[in-house]
């Protein structure tokens, strides 16, 4: 995470990736001359796709809750507070499920940028240990807790959505306890 970014949030992130691909465009497939993948590793031409659809999914979401909401901001990462705003008298699991797409939205946007730390202090859904591991080839966190295996003694291995809806069922818990 870039120094000066005091909250690390989906919007933060997506501002982070936004800006690098600015500063480093990329036009399309080069004629006559291959494009470098080596400063630029896991932010390349993807980027620009993976922007637009985070932001179109927020937007969708947002107008299927609260069709009167006025036009989305035209800067990407203002998308978030946008929908929270315009999701607020929405039903609750309408403002949960806003959340966990914002939060695993959070999650994508740090794995893109090769920040794989994020998955870290997820507890696995499974057996309730830390130890998630990012796996770039499956995108998927595997468990590396030698004890939490399916059947066929294959380790559990989770998407970036379940461990989203996790972390936002807990927290939401969290709160309705400290209500009580
Ligand atoms: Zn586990």
């Amino acid at each position: 995470m870039a120094q000066g970014d005091t909250q690390d949030t989906a919007a933060a992130r997506l501002k982070h990736l936004n800006e690098f691909f600015r500063e480093h465009p990329v036009t399309g497939p080069a004629v006559g001359h291959a494009p470098s993948r080596s400063a630029s590793a896991p932010l390349s031409l993807g980027t620009l796709s993976h922007v637009q659809a985070s932001v179109r999914e927020v937007i969708e979401h947002t107008m299927d809750v609260n069709p009167d909401a006025p036009m989305p901001p035209a800067r990407a990462d203002a998308v978030y507070d946008w929908s929270r705003e315009h999701t607020a008298n929405a039903p609750e699991a309408e403002r949960q499920r806003a959340e966990t797409i914002e939060y695993r939205q959070y999650l994508e946007h740090a794995i893109r940028a090769g920040d794989v730390k994020v998955i870290r202090p997820h507890r696995c859904p499974e057996c309730r240990c830390l130890g998630l591991m990012w796996q770039d080839d499956m995108q998927r966190a595997l468990c590396t807790n030698s004890a939490c295996v399916d059947r066929g003694g294959f380790s559990h291995t989770f998407t970036l959505s379940q461990l989203a809806t996790e972390h936002i069922q807990r927290q939401k818990n969290v709160r309705r306890a400290r209500a009580t």
